[in-house]
């Protein structure tokens, strides 16, 4: 477990809903992998997230923790480097959520794309509890409670990610005694207790799924609760159905019609994942003249993501066999966030002047 605490903190995270795939390798889990030398880096399984669109599935939600976590083991994330908990065992999570939440108005709550979007795509209708509108509120409590000075997100998150600055400015101005007209840069030279952070985004900022467009006619973003998602524990044969059905140009029927490059899933993940820049770009140019098939590209991208996927896979069966030590990891990780977290409640609290005993 890291104990050094003069490095610059990371927290970012995922919602147990499902496994991890590869719209979290190319947004998010790259650049973890990359920065946990780093920084001292939080991971955070956030399970009361779910709640907010699976209260009725309690028993798929924890499942669904030990399959995240074994999905960071898998990917790489080192336990001795960074720290992995669970959200709902952090109670100065909740505790700062409620305070945070009388900072920003309502209407601002409601004015955030990234939610209509999970409302429109996740087809959430009219009757999403009412928590599912606090969750912003609660991830910028998340993120907070760390004191982070870089947040690894998709793009998606940006929304957020600025709500969370919001939140953090509010706060110091009204009881750190920040001044409004303060740079950024400067909250926590001038008093400040939340750092007015950063999102990092990773080199694909939204990768797509394999399904095709949503209800708006663009393509959807690959992700758990939509059924597009190629999953870093998929075994080769899974990978290889997936890919042979997936989306690619409707308009073209057979191997010598003209194909489309352009928002075209197989091309977005040739250019993602493969390595062969000179086989893509030569096979780009005969996609649009008509001269390779889809199934020839198709092969060629099952091949490169079972060599990417599979050493994952390959360390998760390992993983799988040892559950009590995912356990260990857990809870070894969970008691040491709640130390940082404390530690962060006691400053708000006194902050706010509600310390009272
Ligand atoms: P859900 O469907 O339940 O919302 P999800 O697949 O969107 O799940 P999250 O747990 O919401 O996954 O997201 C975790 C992190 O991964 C976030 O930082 C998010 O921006 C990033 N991420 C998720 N999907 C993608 C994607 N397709 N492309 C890039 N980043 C992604
Ligand atoms: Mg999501």
């Amino acid at each position: 477990m890291n104990t050094n605490t003069t490095q610059q903190r990371v927290l970012t995270g995922d919602t147990p809903t499902g496994r991890l795939h590869l719209g979290h390798w190319v947004g998010s889990l790259e650049n973890r992998l990359q920065m946990q030398t780093e920084y001292d880096c939080f991971f955070l399984i956030a399970n009361v997230q779910a709640f907010t669109t699976r209260a009725d599935q309690p028993t798929e939600v924890h499942q669904s923790v030990i399959e995240i976590a074994l999905d960071y083991l898998a990917a790489g994330i080192d336990p001795k480097k960074s720290t992995i908990f669970i959200q709902s065992e952090i109670p100065a999570i909740a505790e700062l959520t409620v305070f945070f939440s009388m900072l920003i108005p309502y209407p601002r709550v409601m004015r955030n794309p990234t939610i209509k979007d999970e409302i429109r795509d996740k087809g959430l209708g009219e009757n999403y509890p009412f928590g599912f509108l606090l969750y912003p509120i609660s991830q910028a409590a998340d993120i907070l409670t760390f004191r982070p000075a870089l947040v690894p997100v998709g793009e998606d998150q940006l929304p957020h990610i600025e709500l969370t600055r919001e939140v953090a400015r509010r706060f110091n101005q009204m009881y750190c005694h920040v001044d409004p007209h303060t740079e950024d840069a400067d909250y926590l030279k001038q008093g400040g207790l939340f750092p007015i952070l950063e999102g990092k985004l990773g080199r694909l900022r939204r990768l797509v799924g394999i399904g095709g467009p949503g209800p708006d006619g663009n393509l959807l973003k690959m992700s758990k609760s939509l059924n597009n998602a190629i999953f870093l524990s998929d075994d080769p044969d899974t990978i290889k159905k997936k890919v042979m059905a997936m989306y690619t140009d409707p308009s073209r029927l057979k191997a010598t019609d003209k194909g489309h490059i352009e928002n075209n899933p197989l091309w977005i993940f040739h250019e993602t994942f493969n390595k062969d820049v000179a086989w893509v770009a030569a096979a780009k140019q005969r996609y649009q003249a008509g001269t390779i098939g889809d199934v020839e590209c198709k092969q060629r991208l099952i091949e490169v993501l079972v060599e990417l996927i599979e050493p994952i896979r390959q360390r998760r069966l390992q993983y799988e066999q040892d559950l009590h030590y995912v356990n260990a990891v857990l809870r070894d990780g969970t008691a040491r966030a709640n130390e940082v977290a404390n530690h962060t409640l006691q400053l708000a609290k006194e902050a706010m002047r509600q310390r009272y005993f």
